[in-house]
């Protein structure tokens, strides 16, 4: 097994912390053994054709982390640092967070070991329909056994080619759009999958901030509005986290780091404006107004009150934790931050918000966008006509008693029946309230050391009832 830089030690990570918590919770050693185990992993080798006609003999993985329930889910990596080590801790990370927000699926994960930046689009889509194939061959994908996503290094369109591939593969198969989420809208994806993840960081973060004695004890005042935010990779997750958390929750980002280097602002950088100069000219550097900040790692250290790490594992260790100024750190990457940093991290006073419970909006609207493909139906097409009908009556027996008349416009806004994003962006928000409120009332009521040791407690917990009803243990 390799293991290449950052990492190294995942998985030996993500197990330490549920060590921490199962000793909190009273469950049987056996129970816990099988909560704690990998169930399967599989790794393959395939060829695949460059663009100048030589093959690569591409390495790749699925980890099934726990058939508790079942379809398993879980994202798929590209990245030149996969190895059977860091899917097999990502997929756990997927058990544990699936639990947390009452998600009914157990925890997978892949990866592929292929440079997302630098290969061509077309080796990427040749790589991307071998993978799906050696999986379908290998029964580990379909909609009711294993469901992928998109991770680091893929999106929309690697989730298009892989919906794709699948229904060429299964022909008769009625139900296989259900075989991937986060696809494009076109190719029956849901609205408000794209921005699910970062959309969810930041109700996640604005929960947490509204408890005052919360931030009092880790020395902010209540509400994200005018904080200082900065954030660690502006991919799918850094960038709608950030973008939220400017746009509704009033933050001034500060700080941005991406692989080829930060910037820093004290009075704060438009988060789109940014994104635009990066995708314009591949750079963050040289954005107008802001200093360059040479290395990623430094932007770390910026001062400000909120760090998001959103990037990769293990960026936060012992060796940087003691420089590390935000008070509150928003784990958006999985595994973020390592035991030994989290330690001294909360030695000192700080708020960590733990993975398993933040980027969890992710797979939770993946859950929706499955259900939807599940049942052939838009999510508004039934409801939208009777909804307006129904508000349409109430405003007009409104008018009628209080002698007052809306105007057109104002009619239709109150009137309308809600859309799919309305849905799906409502379901999120609750979702990741309610998540919140059950881990943190875990925390106080049982007087647990941190959020994710109470995060995995009620994981573990959870876990534990739907074994036991399932009859496999006692
Ligand atoms: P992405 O590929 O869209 O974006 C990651 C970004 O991080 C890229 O822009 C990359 O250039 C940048 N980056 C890489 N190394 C960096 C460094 N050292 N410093 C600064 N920036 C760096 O990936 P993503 O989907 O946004 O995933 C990011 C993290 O969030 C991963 O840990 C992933 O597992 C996790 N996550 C993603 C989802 C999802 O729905 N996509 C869901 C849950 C968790």
């Amino acid at each position: 097994m390799s293991h290449s830089g950052h990492t190294a030690g995942f998985l030996a990570n993500v197990a330490e912390f549920l060590d921490r918590a199962a000793s909190h919770t009273g469950l049987e050693s056996d129970l816990l053994e099988q909560i704690r185990a990998c169930n399967g992993v599989y790794r393959m080798r395939f060829p695949v054709r460059r663009d100048d006609g030589s093959i690569e003999v591409v390495e790749a993985y699925r980890a099934q982390h726990s058939h508790h329930r079942r379809p398993t889910k879980g994202g798929i990596r590209f990245s030149m640092h996969v190895d059977q080590d860091e899917v097999m801790a990502l997929a756990a990370l997927m058990t544990y967070k699936c639990a947390i927000v009452n998600v009914p699926f157990g925890g997978a994960k892949g990866g592929v070991r292929i440079d997302p930046y630098s290969s061509s689009e077309g080796f990427r889509e040749r790589v991307t329909r071998r993978y799906v194939a050696e999986l379908s061959r290998l029964n580990l994908i379909g909609p009711a056994t294993d469901v992928p996503a998109p991770d680091y290094g893929t999106g929309e369109r690697e989730m298009g080619w892989i919906a794709d591939t699948y229904k060429l593969l299964h022909p008769s198969e009625l139900d296989s759009f259900a075989c991937v989420t986060g696809k494009p809208l076109s190719m029956h994806g849901l609205a408000g999958r794209l921005e699910a993840t970062g959309l969810g960081v930041f109700y996640g973060i604005r929960e947490c901030m509204a408890v005052a004695e919360d931030m009092k004890a880790a020395g902010l005042t209540p509400g994200l509005a005018g904080k200082r935010l900065v954030v660690q990779g502006l991919g799918n997750v850094g960038y709608h986290a950030a973008h939220f958390a400017q746009q509704d929750g009033g933050c001034v980002v500060v700080g941005i780091a991406e692989r080829e280097g930060g910037i820093h602002a004290p009075d704060g950088l438009d988060v789109d404006a940014v994104a635009k100069h990066r995708a314009e000219t591949g750079s963050l550097q040289n954005f107008p107004g802001a200093t360059n900040v040479l290395s990623p790692a430094e932007v770390l250290e910026l001062d400000c009150d909120v760090l998001v790490p959103a990037a990769l594992e293990n960026q936060i260790t012992a060796a940087n934790a003691p420089r590390i100024r935000a008070r509150l750190i928003a784990e958006a990457a999985n595994g973020p931050v390592d035991p030994g940093a989290a330690r001294i991290l909360e030695e000192g006073g700080r708020f960590l918000l733990p993975d398993i419970y933040l980027n969890a909006g992710g797979v939770t609207v993946s859950y929706f966008e499955w259900l939807k493909n599940l049942s052939h139906a838009s999510f508004e097409r039934i409801t939208t006509r009777w909804e307006r009908m129904a508000n349409d009556r109430m405003l007009g027996a409104m008018e009628r008693l209080s002698g007052a008349e809306l105007g057109a416009d104002e009619r239709s806004e109150l009137t309308r029946g809600p859309r799919e994003i309305d849905f799906v962006r409502s379901a999120l928000a609750e979702t990741m309230e309610l998540a919140y409120r059950h881990i943190h009332e875990r925390w106080r009521s049982r007087g647990l050391p941190d959020l994710r040791t109470a995060a995995l407690c009620f994981a573990i917990e959870r876990m534990g009832e739907t074994y036991r009803s399932q009859g496999i243990f006692p």
